[in-house]
């Protein structure tokens, strides 16, 4: 394909507002590219490399602009180049301003043959940009580039511009190349038995909203829609174990369904990391039968490949990150001998084990130098909390909880896995929280123990547990007496506000309990505080003259009936007692509101 044909169809594409229609030029543009499909695909993304490569064309903006100066002529330079770039905002716009090439005119007058670029032409030339190295190397570059501008037309040097630097700015998403692949190669009459409609064109003649059409077939749109849900989930599938839009395309024109579903996990080749939410532990409980309560850990993002020769590591963008990282290859070529694939965090820690802020594992993550030496200085280790393959079988379709029981089958004895809590009572997960945050980790994950691994997606299957907004310093009014073991203990404290806040009055409303957060021995100390100022006892309940202050998290503050602040404490969490605050210096009702209002 002529990239002055793929230059136009994108510029059709980067008209186009809506977004089936673009869907549906994509599809076509996809059908018409025959050996350079797997280029296209790339190129409509703005990659000149699949995504799991991480190979860049190292092409800073400095380097492009004087590359676009010398090919538009002896009366441009680089800073023309910026001055425009300030005033357009975008290098692509910029580039088609200027007329390139002295030799362009006469192949142009010859018909435009001699010259013309292919697609596949700029792709070599791409990937020789990103092959230069070494003593020279940015000459070089510069030359290959000016000599790839110094043939193209101005909306080919448009786009050319725009993939130097990696951003097509067309308008096509992920989802727009899955839907068109789909659209442009899996027509659904393999799907249907034979029971060939006009309708079973529909999604292989890229009509981007084939159930439209289908209203009056009785086979019906449902069936239909069906389908072609079925076929995008095969390439979305496809795509998220691969990593590789154009091998995806080529795969799905060539052999359809049947070859979409043989692609396999690589392992060596990274799998786009699985994201979290922001959630609580009531959204959680509310969508799952139960949850899998992990330790966040507060470190950098790790994929551990190991083919059983080999490991390689890489960080949540998929970059190499092996030979940072020694003691991490070291551990895991010590602990596993089958080829495997985890997910994971590294994070550095103290001489006794205890976990480091972020920040230390970042001295290690990237580094190209020194690296024995800053081993010394700051210990690694890894913490697996996912296992994506082992020994030929891919578990990115296994549930969560086969996913554990594989990683505990690997890495069970050692301290780079966590234990995992699979729990529905929010006591429960409030504790483990207590307990992580104590041992210094960030906090906690919730997890679906149903759910698949989804690469890339930030979905609802992972949450990460919002942290406390603020936390209220709180007097203790009441408490109840434990039970069994705790007998003899006061626990469950009930919790007030001051009513006003300027001091008029000691009058203090109620706000909810907490119980979650407490050791055996702080409970001790806090009934042997709290005992000389019980002024009632009802049974198990008593009530407390205000003295002693709690400092308290919790997850939200709702309105509520049951106390007489009209609010309640969601999941509250004791953090400690302020030992330097009176009641008199407790929160006020009014911050209550404040807070519950900025929620
Ligand atoms: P955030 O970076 O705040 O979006 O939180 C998500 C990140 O937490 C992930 O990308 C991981 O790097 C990290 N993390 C730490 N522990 C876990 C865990 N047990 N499960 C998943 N992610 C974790």
């Amino acid at each position: 394909m002529q990239f002055a044909e793929f230059a136009a169809r994108a510029t059709e594409i980067e008209d186009e507002p809506g977004d089936l229609a673009t869907v549906d030029y994509v599809c076509d543009l996809l059908g018409d590219a025959d050996t350079e499909l797997p280029v296209v695909v790339r190129f409509l993304q703005g990659r000149v490399f699949p995504a799991w490569d991480a190979t860049t064309l190292d092409v800073g903006p400095a380097i492009l602009h004087e590359a676009i100066a010398r090919a538009a002529g002896q009366n441009v330079d680089a800073d023309d180049v910026e001055a425009k770039l300030a005033d357009v905002g975008e290098i692509g716009a910029v580039a088609a301003t200027y007329e390139f090439g002295g030799q362009r005119g006469l192949g142009a007058f010859a018909g435009g043959g001699r010259d013309d670029l292919t697609v596949a032409e700029v792709d070599d030339q791409l990937r020789d940009v990103a092959a230069t190295t070494g003593a020279g190397s940015e000459r070089r570059r510069l030359d290959t580039l000016f000599g790839l501008f110094n043939r193209a037309s101005q909306s080919e040097a448009k786009f050319l511009a725009r993939l130097v630097l990696g951003e097509m700015r067309i308008g096509v998403g992920e989802g727009s190349v899955r839907d068109a692949i789909a659209g442009a190669f899996l027509g659904v009459d393999a799907e249907r038995d034979g029971e060939a409609t006009e309708t079973d064109a529909a999604v292989g003649e890229c009509d981007g909203d084939a159930a439209d059409e289908t209203d009056e077939v009785a086979a019906g749109a449902d069936e239909i829609d069906e389908v072609a849900a079925g076929a995008v989930a095969a390439v979305e599938r496809a795509l998220q174990v691969s990593n590789d839009y154009g091998m995806v395309a080529r795969v799905a024109r060539d052999s359809g369904r049947e070859g979409l579903d043989e692609i396999a996990l690589d392992v060596g080749r990274p799998v786009q990391a699985m994201l979290a939410q922001a959630g609580t532990a009531t959204d959680a409980l509310e969508e799952w039968d139960a949850a899998v309560v992990e330790t966040k850990y507060d470190g950098a993002r790790v994929q551990v490949h190991y083919d059983g020769a080999r490991t390689a590591l890489f960080s949540r963008n998929m970059d190499d990150v092996t030979d940072p990282l020694p003691e991490v290859v070291e551990f895991v070529e010590s602990a596993v001998d089958v080829p495997v694939v985890l997910d994971g965090e590294v994070v550095a820690v103290a001489e006794d084990g205890t976990p480091l802020p972020f920040q230390e594992v970042l001295r290690r993550f990237r580094r190209k130098y020194d690296v024995e030496q800053m081993r010394e200085e700051v210990r690694v280790e890894l913490r697996a909390f996912d296992c994506l393959h082992v020994d030929g079988d891919d578990l990115l379709d296994a549930p969560l909880a086969d996913r554990h029981d594989r990683l505990a089958e690997l890495l069970g004895d050692t301290e780079a896995v966590s234990d995992v809590v699979v729990t529905d009572d929010p006591e429960k997960i409030a504790s483990v929280e207590a307990a992580a945050l104590e041992a210094g980790h960030e906090g906690i994950m919730l997890k679906d123990p149903a759910s698949t691994y989804a690469p890339g997606k930030r979905g609802r299957n992972w949450l990460k547990r919002k942290p406390d907004v603020e936390t209220l310093d709180l007097v203790v009014t009441g408490a109840e007496w434990g039970e069994g073991r705790r007998a003899n203990l006061l626990g469950t404290f009930l919790l007030s506000a001051r009513a006003t806040g300027d001091g008029s009055t000691d009058e203090y409303v109620t706000l909810g309990k907490v119980a979650t957060g407490i050791t055996d021995d702080e409970l001790a100390t806090l009934t042997e505080r709290l005992t000389p100022h019980v002024d009632h006892e009802d049974g198990q309940t008593v009530s407390i003259e205000p003295a002693v202050v709690f400092e308290v998290g919790y997850e939200e503050i709702q309105r509520s009936p049951t106390y007489s602040s009209g609010y309640a404490l969601r999941f509250p969490r004791f953090v400690g007692v302020r030992e330097d605050k009176s009641p008199d210096d407790a929160d006020s009702l009014g911050r209550v509101d404040r807070l519950a209002g900025e929620q």
